[in-house]
């Protein structure tokens, strides 16, 4: 459904990310990994339509997007849950819910955040409460279901794990399972490789902004060069 041929992004005359190519299939999770400042958020954002593309394409659905504007890529059903979250924290929880759902007809509103708050019922008991005193896993559970007011087909999550304690990190995983089995198309930027290879079926792993291994998941499990050299695992 996403398809990036030769993405080249960054920020001015500097490349991010050079020469991306990456396909993902309806319904699948496909995780992209990499050591800080490998360009996975870079790679995200210019998907969403934040940062510049170079060169190349990004198709969805068969269309080249790579023109459009953020809002319309949103639009058409891309989502994306940025890294460091950018929620509105002096707005209430519900309030940040609303706003990710202006896109939509304001008589979706209270079907979709019942759906957000099935998915994380701690949400539904901070409704009234400002974003800014969340705690840092709510506040992810919120950057998520923010975007999920969009109601999109392909999800993009930043640094799902990051910071969060194991508890939560396996609530938010969970949450992943669930939102694959409705049907979502998911992109996910991890450190924490394991996690990632335990839920992706597709991998890509990046380095200094260069693809360096792309495959299935359980491939890269195998893979004990790949696990050792750039995934952080042995
Ligand atoms: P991290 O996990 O640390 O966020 P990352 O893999 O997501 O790493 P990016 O944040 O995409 O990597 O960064 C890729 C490169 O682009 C880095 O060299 C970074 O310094 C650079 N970069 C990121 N944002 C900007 C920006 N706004 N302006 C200029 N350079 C940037």
């Amino acid at each position: 459904m996403l398809e990036l041929n030769n993405l080249s992004c960054g920020y001015g005359v500097f490349h991010a990310v050079g020469d991306l190519s990456l396909s993902l299939q309806p319904g699948t999770i496909t995780g992209l990994l990499g050591a800080n400042g490998a360009g996975k958020s870079s790679t995200l954002m210019c998907i969403a339509g934040h940062v510049t593309l170079q060169g190349g394409s990004i198709r969805f659905d068969g269309h080249d997007i790579s023109t459009l504007p953020p809002h319309e890529r949103v639009k058409r059903g891309i989502a994306i849950s940025p890294e460091g979250r950018r929620l509105f924290k002096d707005l209430t929880v519900e309030d940040n819910l609303r706003v990710g759902g202006l896109i939509q007809p304001a008589s979706h509103f209270a079907k979709d955040r019942d759906y957000v708050i099935g998915l994380f019922p701690r949400l539904g008991e901070r409704l009234t409460s400002l974003a800014g005193n969340l705690s840092g896993g709510e506040q992810q559970m919120l950057a998520i279901g923010r975007a999920l007011m969009t109601r999109p087909r392909l999800i993009m999550i930043d640094e799902l794990s990051l910071g969060l304690m194991p508890k939560v990190i396996d609530l938010c995983y969970a949450a992943l399972k669930q939102l694959q089995a409705d049907g979502m198309t998911i992109l996910l930027v991890e450190q924490n490789t394991e996690r990632v290879l335990s839920v992706a079926q597709d991998v890509c792993v990046l380095e200094s902004g260069r693809t360096v291994w792309q495959g299935k998941a359980a491939d890269a499990r195998n893979n004990h060069e790949l696990t050792e050299a750039y995934l952080g695992l042995q």
